[in-house]
């Protein structure tokens, strides 16, 4: 069950006009908690990728694995998933992709993951996070031959040698508080 949703929702964007219902349908059933840590994070982020609006993530204390975002700003990450995630650099990573979504203005029916991949990748670099590293949360997801492709591309056109932040203690101290 965990696996079925992580592929169906993970790096999922809902526009605004459908979000009513996820978030709706989530958050009667799960305690949700706005966690100043990842807002934090996606608010440096958002500011970099000059996406001028307010962005905060909330966590849902649930098993089952998932991340979305709406256009208004909120991102929806499940605890399950984040207890998933091996380092900080993916934790960006994920943060990242949904504000591209946002930033991208995709809709629910044409979000187009290797432009949102793209441009996350690129943000995290820029926010000096490991982009390689990042993409370690993917290994073992069922993701798209394009997709892969299209990531292995972006990884080789930044820095090679770059070595960004791959993990920080704040994030396993986060994932151990949920
Ligand atoms: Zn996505």
């Amino acid at each position: 069950m965990g696996k079925l949703l992580l592929l169906i929702f993970l790096f999922g964007c809902s526009q605004q006009k459908n979000l009513v219902a996820p978030i709706v349908a989530i958050t009667e059933k799960h305690e949700t908690s706005q966690s100043a840590y990842p807002t934090q994070l996606a608010q440096d982020l958002a500011r970099s990728m000059k996406l001028n609006r307010h962005v905060s993530v909330s966590i849902v204390r649930s098993n089952e694995q998932y991340a979305f975002c709406s256009n208004n700003g909120t991102i929806l990450i499940s605890s399950g998933l984040i207890r998933t995630i091996p380092n900080e650099a993916s934790f960006v990573f994920i943060i990242a992709h949904e504000l591209a979504h946002i930033q991208l203005e995709h809709q629910e029916n044409n979000a187009n993951e290797e432009d949102a991949d793209k441009l996350a990748l690129t943000a995290i670099f820029r926010a000096g996070f490991s982009p390689h590293h990042a993409v370690s949360i993917l290994a073992h997801g069922r993701i798209t031959d394009s997709r892969r492709a299209n990531i292995q591309d972006v990884l080789r056109s930044l820095p090679i040698d770059f070595t960004g932040i791959i993990d920080r203690e704040i994030f396993q101290q986060f994932k151990l508080s949920l």
